[in-house]
């Protein structure tokens, strides 16, 4: 039954509400319809934006039109749009329309998902989209999901639950001063992201108890190596723990062989987590299964929707075929917490380190209803093909090279002028990059392999056309043929 509207002493009036949101919603329409009229980077000095802000907050109201203004002209121009098609630095990502407008709805909910009793809807519907993914990824029926900030985090409890697998009490006895406990070691490549490497020190394992391995050529974990340094560890009396294989590394995109991974995992015990956090939705796609091949044997997968799936920051699906000890890790019930329900229901809050949870599944099921696993796969397929595109005009060019194959929708080169010492391609590069970045056109990122700089061009925006990534090899061999003899060395 709809009452009349209350008049509201503290909050807007619904006229005010409909009025406020109107413009703002006529904003983010002009925003994203003229977005490639701004500069992706934005040019802001340290310190330009805090400094037009006042020190000291409002002692009396200020009309919301007066703050629009101000967010247009104070913030705008320290915002670097990650929302851009030209966007190509570090993972590019996307604020879908539906995904925007599901971000509006949980706000207007403000639920707290922490018990299914605290809004049933958001712990079922996170259930139900996070199985409609595990379906479209062709996971097997085992795989239970969860919804994360960010995938450093669903790293970190898939770690923690590897920890908790071990049996070693760490929850219930902590690690310090334990007589007899032997020390705990984790495995993952050279190239793993350094979310791995944090939760190690988060966990107790520490950065030493993080081994590193050695990867090919094609920056792949070395299943040998290892074999032998779990070997090595056993016989020097280590307890390892748990294997983290990437699919999709963070600077090449590269492919741990996830397999091979799996066989020693179950040969010696351990827990193998799968950081798919970027390339995780190409699992849907045929033609992409060879490079998952395994990933179905994993203990835990993170795959963010807030990379390649078209939904806003945050979303990082944490997929657990062991829910039962992700579970035991981290549940932990106080009375006021108790419900009557607790035995049949999933509580989200058992699942994670943090009780309050934002009902995020809402905007995933808006981008997955509103794209269909057809748009994803169709979008998904034009991006790689841009960047393979991409990838064959570099490696015609005679001095920009390839750095690796080009294995998803991510393209990683570099300048080399064959007149140009060794020692001064890097400044070179590094120096490239930054007159590309500055031209406002583009952005793209940078990693360093084997010592060598290179720049990485990733595809991902839900807007991006054929014509925005030839703007950008465009810009990026324009700004090349400028760099001064000075530059050149
Ligand atoms: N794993 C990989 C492979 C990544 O590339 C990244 C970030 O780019 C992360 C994990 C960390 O992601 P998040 O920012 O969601 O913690």
């Amino acid at each position: 039954m709809h009452t009349p509207p209350a008049p509201s002493a503290n909050d807007w009036s619904p006229e005010e509400f409909r009025s406020y949101c109107q413009q703002v919603s006529d904003w983010i329409a002009g925003y994203l319809a003229g977005l490639r009229s701004y500069p992706v980077l934005s040019p802001v000095q340290p310190g330009q934006i805090k400094s037009a802000l006042p020190a000291s907050p409002p002692a009396s109201p200020e009309p919301f039109a007066q703050i629009l203004v101000d967010f247009e002209r104070v913030i705008l121009p320290g915002i670097t749009h990650w929302n851009h098609p030209r966007f190509f630095a570090y993972f590019s990502i996307t604020g879908s329309g539906p995904g925007i407008l599901g971000e509006l709805l949980a706000a207007a909910l403000n639920v707290n998902a922490m018990l299914w009793k605290t809004s049933p809807a958001a712990t079922e519907m996170e259930e139900v989209v996070l199985d409609w993914l595990r379906q479209m990824l062709r996971l097997p029926e085992a795989f239970r999901g969860v919804i994360n900030d960010t995938a450093s985090v669903s790293s970190l409890c898939a770690m923690a639950a590897a920890r908790e697998a071990a049996g070693l009490q760490v929850r219930d006895k902590g690690l310090s001063g334990r007589q007899g406990l032997p020390r705990l070691c984790m495995y993952t490549s050279e190239q793993a992201h350094s979310s791995i490497e944090k939760a190690a020190i988060v966990l107790g394992i520490g950065q030493q108890g993080l081994r590193k391995i050695p990867c090919d050529h094609h920056y792949r974990m070395d299943v040998e190596a290892l074999a032998q340094a779990i070997r090595h560890d056993i016989a020097a009396g280590y307890r390892p723990l748990c294997v983290i294989a990437t699919i999709g590394t963070t600077s090449t995109t590269s492919v741990d062989p996830v397999a091979a991974i799996a066989e020693l995992c179950a040969a010696h015990g351990l827990w193998l987590h799968v950081d798919a956090a970027y390339a995780g939705v190409t699992a849907m796609l045929p033609e992409k299964r060879d490079l998952f091949t395994g990933w179905e044997q994993a203990d835990s997968i993170v795959v963010n929707p807030h990379k390649w799936l078209f939904t806003p920051i945050d979303c990082s699906v944490l997929f657990c075929r062991r829910p039962d000890v992700l579970r035991q890790a981290f549940s932990l019930t106080p009375e006021y917490l108790r419900t009557a329900e607790q035995d049949q229901v999933v509580n989200l809050m058992d699942y994670g380190v943090s009780l309050g949870r934002r009902f995020r599944s809402l905007k995933l099921w808006m981008v997955m209803r509103s794209l269909g696993t057809s748009g994803i796969a169709a979008v998904l397929r034009q991006h790689m093909s841009y960047a393979h595109r991409l990838g064959d005009l570099i490696a015609a060019h005679p001095q920009i090279e390839l750095v690796t194959p080009v294995w998803f929708s991510t393209v990683v080169f570099r300048f080399r002028p064959p007149a140009v010492p060794e020692e001064t391609v890097n400044a070179l590069n590094a120096r490239l990059l930054e007159t590309v970045n500055h031209t406002g056109a583009v952005m793209l990122s940078h990693t360093v392999l084997r010592g060598q700089y290179a720049l990485r061009l990733a595809i991902g925006n839900l807007r991006t056309t054929w014509e925005d990534v030839e703007l950008a090899w465009r810009t990026v061999q324009e700004q090349a043929e400028k760099l001064t003899t000075a530059d050149l060395g």
